[in-house]
């Protein structure tokens, strides 16, 4: 339940060929040390090149953040996205609601994000394909660490039995 369908290094080292390999047809994006890092306006090198390169294989992208609208709205809007903001993630209210919007099964449907107790596991409980992306940028607060540190020793057993 906690472990990834998928590990990559940055969103921009997954092939849109490979996606669509898969089944996929829909993309649900996380934001924050997925697609920039926290709290940045700006797209991280190569994400709006790759967005567009997705878009041209004709898979469709939403953007599904936990963040408030006031950060994800003007970011999904550079990006050329709709969004949901406060997506609560891991509960799955935000994924049914982006398989609706978007029109598809969830096994149509694939979460990209860096973080393990919102993005994976809130794509494995709703039953999509999830690729975790390694964050960004390391974060500083206490709590966020703490995460990260159950998140390697996760992501060791996952390496072990990969
Ligand atoms: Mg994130």
């Amino acid at each position: 339940m906690l472990f990834p369908k998928q590990m990559v290094h940055r969103v921009t080292d997954i092939s849109p060929e490979d996606l669509k390999a898969k089944g996929i047809k829909g993309l649900i994006l996380d934001i924050d040390n997925t697609l920039t890092t926290h709290d940045n306006p700006i797209p991280s090198d190569g994400v709006s090149a790759w967005l567009d390169s997705v878009r041209a294989s004709g898979i469709q992208m939403l953007v599904l953040s936990n963040n408030h609208a006031p950060r994800v709205e003007p970011f999904a809007k550079i990006l050329g996205l709709d969004f949901i903001a406060e997506g609560k993630k891991p509960l799955t209210g935000g994924f049914k609601r982006c398989a609706k919007a978007l029109g598809m099964n969830r096994d149509e449907l694939c979460i990209i994000g860096d973080q393990i107790f919102t993005d994976v596991l809130g794509g494995n409980l709703f039953g999509c394909h999830s690729i975790l992306v390694e964050p960004i940028q390391p974060e500083s607060t206490a709590f966020f660490k703490f995460k990260r540190f159950l998140e390697k020793i996760i992501l060791f057993f996952y390496r072990k039995r990969a």
